[in-house]
């Protein structure tokens, strides 16, 4: 019901000149900068609506939280944080296409299970500093409770029947059965689960996706002569290594049409998330870059927007973690996975938990982390009312 009558508001047309106030006028100024820059939103979207609507939300501002807070208390004390660390690792990698490794006696490179490591040890630290974290999981487990055996009728729908009835043909509808009914179990499913659990149950101030950037493989030359082709088939790192950040923004006029991401934009719009959203992503950002000094990434077509020249790690995007989370989210990529130099650290990082050795200090995975405790703290801290001169 109450999404049915979201729709219905934001259908009905009406002109972005309003009378009632400057809020619609906000609105409308955010909807052309941020969340749909390269649509003509004002055809779907109806701001002067939307700005009557009486927001509800779970989470309170950074301002919120930081005055709530006692004196000589932790300094982070009254925040709830939520961590989501991106993927699932384990068995589910490889299905994930998340999976790979360069030599043979190579640890192999799963983001679910780096990031995972990364949400443990921010959690540490945040608790140690007063704040309560939840993690959206806390295996290589997938987070939906659906399996892709519970897909295959929908899966069925979306495959192609084979049109000739030889072994060939039916193998590859079974693996294309296979991968679509994975795809909508540990993708799709996984991340609409893990949003009902941070609206529904967590409700948490903020939340964090945690994630580690990939490029895409260089094409493999052909086969050299004396060169067998699996030799030539050899994966080969990229050069580039960069850092950005994501916050939701940037639908697309198709986008702008599916009638549950017009729900979905009304709540993010409505609830004024945006502002504290960009606020953390930028902390979280600036904290990376700092850490980091990785350059950064730059996206090149209309499917992200920067939202501050001032700033050039920060982009606004249509996710679906993004958009479905109601409070504040922020999704992290920090390095390329298959950059030469990242590639290394993480080999040194799996090696050295591998055989229990004390962490170095510039272990990629620490850094990741004590770069996010950094940014949690620009943003959430103690100082904050001091600071705005309270
Ligand atoms: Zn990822």
């Amino acid at each position: 019901m109450w999404m049915l009558r979201v729709i219905c508001c934001l259908l009905s047309v009406g002109s972005v000149v309003d009378a009632a106030g400057g809020e619609a006028s906000t609105l409308a100024i955010d909807m052309t900068t941020r969340y749909a820059p390269y649509a003509d939103w004002a055809t779907v979207v109806d701001v002067n609506v939307l700005a009557r609507q009486s927001p509800s939300r779970y989470w309170r501002t950074p301002e919120e939280v930081a005055s709530e807070r006692g004196q000589g208390t932790l300094p982070l004390a009254g925040l709830h944080l939520a961590l989501d660390p991106g993927h699932i690792g384990g068995q589910w990698a490889d299905a994930e296409g998340r999976h790979f490794r360069i030599a043979e006696d190579d640890f192999y490179v799963r983001e679910g299970e780096l990031v995972l490591e990364v949400a443990r040890l921010v959690r540490a630290q945040l608790v140690a500093l007063g704040a309560k974290v939840s993690l959206l999981r806390e295996a290589n487990l997938p987070v939906n409770p659906k399996s892709p055996f519970d897909y295959l009728l929908m899966a069925a729908a979306q495959v192609s029947e084979p049109t000739e009835c030889t072994p060939k043909a039916l193998w590859e509808y079974g693996c294309a059965m296979r991968a679509r009914a994975e795809r909508l179990s540990i993708v799709t499913g996984d991340l609409i689960e893990r949003a009902r659990l941070v609206n529904q149950e967590i409700q948490p101030d903020a939340l964090i996706s945690l994630h580690i950037n990939a490029a895409a493989w260089p094409v493999a030359p052909a086969p050299a002569a004396g060169e067998s082709e699996s030799e030539s088939e050899a994966l080969r790192l990229v050069e580039s290594n960069n850092l950005h950040a994501l916050i939701f923004g940037c639908m697309s006029a198709g986008e702008l049409q599916v009638g549950r991401q017009q729900a979905q934009l009304a709540v993010k719009l409505v609830n004024g998330s945006g502002a504290p959203e960009q606020l953390l992503g930028d902390a979280l950002v600036t904290a990376l870059a700092e850490a980091t000094g990785l350059p950064a990434a730059r996206y090149e077509g209309r499917n992200a927007i920067l939202l501050d020249s001032q700033q050039p790690y920060l982009y606004a995007r249509n996710l679906l973690m993004l958009r479905m989370a109601e409070c504040p989210t922020v999704l992290l990529e920090p390095y390329v996975a298959n950059s030469v130099a990242a590639y290394a650290r993480i080999q040194a990082a799996l090696a050295d938990r591998a055989a229990g050795r004390a962490l170095v200090e510039d272990d990629i995975l620490v850094e990741y982390a004590d770069a996010v405790v950094a940014g949690v703290l620009a943003c959430y801290g103690a100082d904050l009312v001091d600071s705005s001169g309270d």
